[in-house]
């Protein structure tokens, strides 16, 4: 979408709103694209630690680490969301991983411990892992795109993930992945700058541009749905298998458990 088109959107949401709510045109809001989004996310993988960092905690000049970026994910208040966390949720996992699955946001689970897929889903993450020999113990990292829980699950707003989005780019530019999970269609959507379901995205490999690199990336559903829908398992075996073979056609085998 052009930034005319994108201008003319928001303009007719305000109006209709506007209009529904009795006439009153309020405060001018800020409308986040999914496009800028994944835009913002690319690019700032792109411009590596250094930027991402310069966009959060005050830069004392200190090279970007996976702790700063906790850190900085500890104290964030950019949006709404870490009013009611109990704890944010940075990830957590092995250094330069063979893959980093990129989730959705915590859960209550998550919230509680502070940990990334630690509640049933997470355990149903787990052994489909393992079994295709990954681990956030070998070999994986583990986060997610928001890291505070959105209150009673519900799907991030986009400015809530606008004003995460950082995160996770300074994490893939630190972590350099080999390949990536897109778990769902939050991530998916987020990483690829897309709206196809993800039904459409799945099954075949995608890239994932950092501008200096491209990493592979497999869309496959979040755990959480084959919880609630037993037929979606078959095709998410197919989607690990799928990366299992991409991993082994890279060279990449000996970096299996
Ligand atoms: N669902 C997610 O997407 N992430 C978590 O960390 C837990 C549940």
């Amino acid at each position: 979408m052009t930034a005319q088109e994108k201008a003319n959107l928001a303009r007719f949401i305000d109006l209709a709103s506007a209009y529904y709510t009795g006439g009153f045109l309020g405060e001018k809001r800020e409308y986040h694209f999914i496009d800028d989004i994944a835009a913002d996310i690319a690019s700032g993988a792109a411009n590596g630690a250094a930027n991402g960092a310069a966009n959060d905690a005050a830069d004392n000049g200190a090279a970007d680490s996976l702790d700063r970026i906790a850190a900085d994910v500890h104290s964030c208040e950019k949006c709404r969301l870490y009013k009611d966390r109990k704890n944010a949720v940075p990830g957590e996992g092995v250094h330069n991983p063979l893959v980093m699955v990129i989730g959705e946001g915590p859960g209550a689970d998550e919230d509680a411990s502070g940990r990334p897929f630690v509640g049933r889903a997470g355990q149903l993450l787990d052994r489909m892992l393992e079994s295709i020999g990954l681990s956030r113990e070998s070999n994986c990292f583990i986060a997610n795109v928001i890291k505070c829980r959105p209150p009673r699950n519900r799907d991030p707003h986009p400015d809530e993930t606008a004003a995460c989005a950082s995160f996770i780019t300074r994490q893939i530019a630190i972590l350099e992945p080999h390949f990536i999970i897109a778990a769902g269609r939050i991530p998916a959507h987020a990483l690829l700058a897309t709206n196809e379901p993800v039904g459409k995205l799945r099954g075949t490999i995608r890239d994932f541009s950092t501008g200096s690199r491209t990493i592979p990336l497999v869309v496959t559903y979040h755990p959480s749905a084959l919880l609630r829908n037993e037929d979606l398992k078959r095709p998410a075996w197919e989607d690990l298998k799928m990366l299992r073979s991409a991993i082994v056609a890279a060279g990449l085998a000996d970096r299996l458990q």
